[in-house]
């Protein structure tokens, strides 16, 4: 179960040249928000919107189609979606909500859904939660530390930031290539993220990343009654492309063997933390 429940598992890309221009991977994020968006099934999104500084992500409730391709592509850092879960629905005004988030915050926005602690009138107006992978994630100083010091690139000059094939890529504006080993991001972890057990957001409606199919392409879970709906209206309206997961390379072999390599490491280190930190002493669990 390391991949969670789902319906079907597709590789997948925005039939959108324009969204498809600035995506991280098959644009499915910002097409699915897009279309739900044009089609009345949400009033707007919570995405990671971009800040002042490069790749320094800020979350942003966006109602229009500008603003959601202003929040294309990944940032490798922080991006604090469910501060404004609450927001949305009051001085926003929005009833049917979009989020784009982590497999955290997909946790945090179920977790809030079945136990709304200060979340009057939030759970009902949730209208599409779409996930994306997450190996791990990074403070936004170790994302300058990683191009600016390692990289030896000005983060200013950065176009898209990638980790894949083993790699953290930088490339730039001007057409220039860095990568640096994983080995060397390590250290950069939020130390948080060494106890997580979900690596393809198994608790989203609509789950995506990049791991599994050809590059501009991207793995897609369809998992709740309400993700297969809107994703089947979204495929008859021709918004995405698709081919069988298992006509694509390197398939879901890849994607369940980093998701089991993921929850194997961390769950050993959230063991180790009830014996291994202080003589008598635990470090808290969270899962139980
Ligand atoms: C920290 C992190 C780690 C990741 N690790 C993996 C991985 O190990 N394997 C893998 O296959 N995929 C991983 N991804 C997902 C991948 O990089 C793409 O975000 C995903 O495939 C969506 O691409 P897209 O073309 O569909 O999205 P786009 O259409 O380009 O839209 C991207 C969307 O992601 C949102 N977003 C950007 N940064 C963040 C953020 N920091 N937090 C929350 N939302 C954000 C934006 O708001 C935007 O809506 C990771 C993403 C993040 C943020
Ligand atoms: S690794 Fe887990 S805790 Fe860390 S950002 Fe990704 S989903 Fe969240």
């Amino acid at each position: 179960m390391v991949l969670g429940n789902y319906k079907q598992v597709i590789a997948a890309r925005s039939t959108d040249p324009e969204i498809l221009r600035k995506a991280q991977d098959g644009g499915i994020v910002t097409q699915l928000f897009a279309y739900a968006l044009d089609e009345g099934i949400i009033d707007g999104a919570i995405v990671a919107g971009p800040s002042d500084e490069p790749f320094k992500p800020e979350p942003m409730v966006a109602t229009t189609r500008e603003e959601l391709l202003a929040s294309r592509g990944t940032r490798y850092s922080i991006s604090p979606n469910m501060a404004l879960i609450k927001e949305v629905t009051r001085s926003y005004g929005l009833d049917k909500v979009g989020l784009v988030g982590t497999p955290c915050q997909m946790q945090a926005l179920r977790k809030g859904q079945l136990y709304p602690v200060g979340l009057r009138d939030v759970a009902d107006k949730i209208a599409l939660a779409v996930g994306i992978f997450c190996m791990e994630n990074f403070p936004y100083q170790g994302i300058i530390q990683l191009v600016e010091d390692h990289g030896a690139t000005k983060l200013d000059n950065v176009s898209k930031l990638d980790i894949g094939k083993g790699k953290f890529w930088i490339y730039t504006e001007r057409g220039a290539t860095v990568d640096l080993p994983l080995k060397v991001t390590h250290k950069y972890e939020q130390p948080g993220c060494h106890v997580c057990l979900d690596y393809v957001a198994n608790l989203a409606d609509i789950s995506t990343g990049s791991v599994g199919t050809p590059d501009g392409w991207s793995s897609v879970f369809v998992r709740s009654a309400k993700g297969d709906d809107i994703w089947a209206k979204a495929i008859a309206a021709g918004a995405f492309e698709t081919k069988p997961m298992d006509s694509v390379k390197p398939g879901i072999d890849l994607v369940t063997k980093l998701a089991t390599d993921k929850i194997t490491k961390n769950q050993k280190y959230l063991e180790s933390r009830a014996t291994e930190y202080g003589v008598g002493k635990a470090l808290r669990n969270p899962y139980i």
